[in-house]
């Protein structure tokens, strides 16, 4: 056992003891056996949330409704499951009631591929009832059961198969392949929010071409917002990829193929629901890129730019131009400022010593006074400074 699942086995053994059974299951046992390491450790068991909450002084309810108690357990905190069937669907989305059940293989059964569908007990032992051992070996994805019928009861799956090929490097098995070209409209049923998580775990998985070909071959994408008609930007984004995305990069790469506007990147990234951060980022960096791609950035246009944005502008092109090497990460460490607080004057001080009032003036003095110190026609002094503000007050 790896010592997650160690430090885990008190808890199993209090459920134990009480009388019902628990199991490590889903994506920590299926890494365990593929000797990755492992983020959570999910417990599924015959308790029903009132009774896990009863045996553990210290639970948080994660959603008692869908059967999931967070158990917090010597400074660790374990997701406590109950064993559950999903009898109904609606409109291929995740059921809105759960059954809970007692028995595991019920459980198993209603997840959503083999390699995910695994057991396993506190002495060790894996529970494969659907030969996801095999499939782990064979680094492919199979659903359980029949495939077209298990996206209809979840649409999400079909996101999570091309997601799970970047993820671990594994093919889709041919029936659920087929399922899954004839079944992605389905897709357009499922929450924005659920299909980003997965789209961006497929674009940050360690062989993002084996989850973005099928991805493209099946047609997902055309179900996916504002990519319908995009075939020729994703298959160049596929073309460019060898290795993790984080978000920001897959967006400005996408942008870019797609030759998005910043307007159109904003209209896109709000449809895709991401964070107000993500999008002022891509959207603020996607001109420079642009520009990038032309012609080497001024130093005043890698000052308005800012660390963060060049970082991330430089991932991307070093992804587009893999050949051409960049001095902008230099030149940027050089700039005799990097933001208006680094000026040896601010404007409360050349109100005071110019004798000046508040007024528009202030703003755009300063912004003359950035440039001037980035172009390195001022020096970065009080004095430099105080003179180039009064020659320019002077020109006005
Ligand atoms: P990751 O390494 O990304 O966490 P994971 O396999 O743990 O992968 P989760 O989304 O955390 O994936 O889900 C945990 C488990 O719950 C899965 O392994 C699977 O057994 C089950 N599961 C999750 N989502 C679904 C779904 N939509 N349909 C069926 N089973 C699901
Ligand atoms: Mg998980």
């Amino acid at each position: 056992l790896p010592e997650e699942f160690i430090a885990a086995l008190p808890v199993m053994e209090r459920l134990e003891e009480h009388g019902y059974e628990a199991y490590f299951v889903g994506g920590s046992v299926r890494d365990i056996m593929m000797d990755h390491p492992i983020h959570d450790v999910d417990i599924a068991s015959s308790a029903y949330p009132e009774e896990v909450q009863a045996i553990f002084p210290q639970t948080i309810d994660l959603g008692i409704e869908h059967g999931t108690v967070l158990v917090l357990f010597n400074e660790e905190h374990y997701e406590i499951t109950t064993f559950r069937t999903e009898s109904e669907y609606q409109d291929y989305r995740r059921p809105d009631h759960v059954t809970f059940v007692r028995s595991l293989s019920e459980d198993l059964k209603r997840r959503d591929f083999r390699m995910n569908a695994l057991a396993m007990n506190r002495n060790g032992e894996v529970i494969d009832l659907f030969d996801g051992l095999e499939d782990i070996k064979n680094h492919r994805i199979c659903a359980v059961g029949e495939a077209t019928e298990r996206f209809h009861e979840d649409a999400l799956r079909m996101m999570r198969a091309v997601r799970f090929a970047s993820q671990l490097d594994f093919t889709i098995e041919e029936k659920t392949y087929a399922a899954i070209q004839e079944h992605h409209c389905l897709l357009e049923k499922i929450s924005v929010e659920r299909i980003q998580v997965e789209w961006l775990k497929l674009m940050a998985g360690v062989a993002p071409k084996k989850g973005l070909r099928p991805f493209i071959d099946t047609l997902c994408y055309e179900s996916c917002p504002a990519l319908k008609e995009q075939k020729e930007a994703v298959e160049q984004l596929y073309t460019v990829v060898n290795g993790p995305l984080t978000e920001e990069e897959t967006w400005l790469t996408l942008a870019h193929f797609a030759q998005w506007s910043e307007k159109e990147t904003s209209k896109v990234l709000r449809a895709w629901k991401c964070s107000n951060a993500v999008r002022q980022k891509v959207c603020h960096t996607l001109p420079y890129l642009e520009l990038r791609l032309e012609r080497a950035l001024t130093s005043w246009e890698l000052y308005q730019l800012g660390a963060e944005n060049l970082e991330l502008l430089l991932s991307v092109y070093h992804l587009l131009q893999p050949e051409e090497e960049t001095t902008e990460k230099e030149r940027y460490e050089q700039l005799a400022i990097h933001q208006i607080a680094d000026l040896a004057v601010d404007g409360k001080l050349l109100m005071q010593e110019l004798g000046e009032k508040p007024g528009p003036w202030l703003g755009k003095v300063l912004h003359f006074l950035q440039q001037q110190v980035v172009n390195t026609n001022v020096e970065n002094t009080k004095e430099a400074l105080l003179a180039a503000t009064k020659q320019w007050l002077e020109e006005q």
